[in-house]
């Protein structure tokens, strides 16, 4: 049996709507999957339906984009509780944040004599959680570049002149909202970051996991990574990070983390429930 814990549908950057999302991880003969979109929870309520409906075993999660001594990281909250007030507040102020980034993304662009529309980007995106993939599109569709690669390599890559710092909330800070709205909090691929020092740090506050199987890791740095779980005894997560027909092909069911894993992460989830892990103090 074999899970995938990190997707994204069309209710953030990726383009397969939760039903097609479920109906691959049927093909793909998944035990389990959880849908991580970015910054929300909404479209877990649809996402639980349609793996019910696919006879899959359906985990709540989002993926906060957060950032530690100046450097970005991605924070899995898993079994968070979808209706929890201060996660639904603070998602949502993280949202007006992305559409405002949004907005001063075309504002540079049609300053570089780029006449894209800030409705077309909106058009797109269709949700409250646009990022950059989706000024990408509107970027290809409006004729302006010929396809998504040329889009983020011309403007929207890392201090491009398109691009945008992004402002985020403290690993800290996503850590406690997790925990609060009784979440599992695991920092999505490490090896995309550069964050290792300050693992030990983050377990001292309350880190639960490390997604150590993701389509970016090779086999050596899932090694290093499992090597740093056991360490720091951090659960061991994994999931695609499959956004859908975005920049390449489907990367759905790419990942098979063991089913053991997920045992895991639900004994965990049960005990952040019942408030039996005490918060631990920031070292
Ligand atoms: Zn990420
Ligand atoms: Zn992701």
């Amino acid at each position: 049996m074999f899970a995938d814990l990190h997707l994204h549908t069309n209710f953030s950057d990726g383009t397969y709507t939760p039903e097609e999302l479920a109906a691959h991880g049927k093909r793909h003969g998944l035990a389990a999957m959880s849908l991580t979109d970015h910054d929300t929870v909404e479209g877990c309520a649809r996402m639980a339906a349609a793996c019910e409906g696919q006879g899959i075993e359906f985990i709540p999660g989002a993926e906060l984009t957060a950032e530690v001594n100046g450097n970005e990281l991605h924070l899995l909250g898993y079994f968070v509780d979808r209706e929890n007030k201060k996660l639904l507040s603070e998602t949502s102020r993280f949202q007006t944040v992305r559409q405002d980034r949004i907005r001063e993304m075309v504002t540079r662009l049609n300053q570089l004599n780029v006449p894209l529309k800030v409705e077309a980007a909106f058009a797109i995106a269709n949700c409250r959680s646009p990022g950059r993939p989706h000024v990408a599109r509107a970027l290809v569709q409006g004729g302006f570049c010929s396809n998504l690669d040329e889009a983020f390599e011309r403007f929207l890559k890392v201090n491009r002149p398109g691009w945008v710092p992004k402002c985020k909330m403290s690993a800290f800070d996503a850590i406690a909202l997790i925990h609060q709205a009784g979440g599992v909090a695991v920092m999505a691929h490490p090896g995309l970051n550069r964050t290792d020092d300050v693992i030990p740090q983050l377990q001292q506050a309350g880190l639960d996991g490390i997604e150590c199987f993701h389509s970016r890791h090779s086999g050596g740095i899932t090694r290093h990574y499992l090597e740093m779980a056991e360490r720091y005894h951090l659960l061991v997560t994994g999931g695609s990070d499959c956004h859908g027909m975005n920049r390449g092909k489907p990367l759905v069911g790419s990942i098979k983390l063991p089913y053991q894993y997920v045992e895991k992460l639900k004994e965990r989830a049960a005990k952040r429930k019942a408030g039996s892990l005490q918060p631990q103090p920031v070292g």
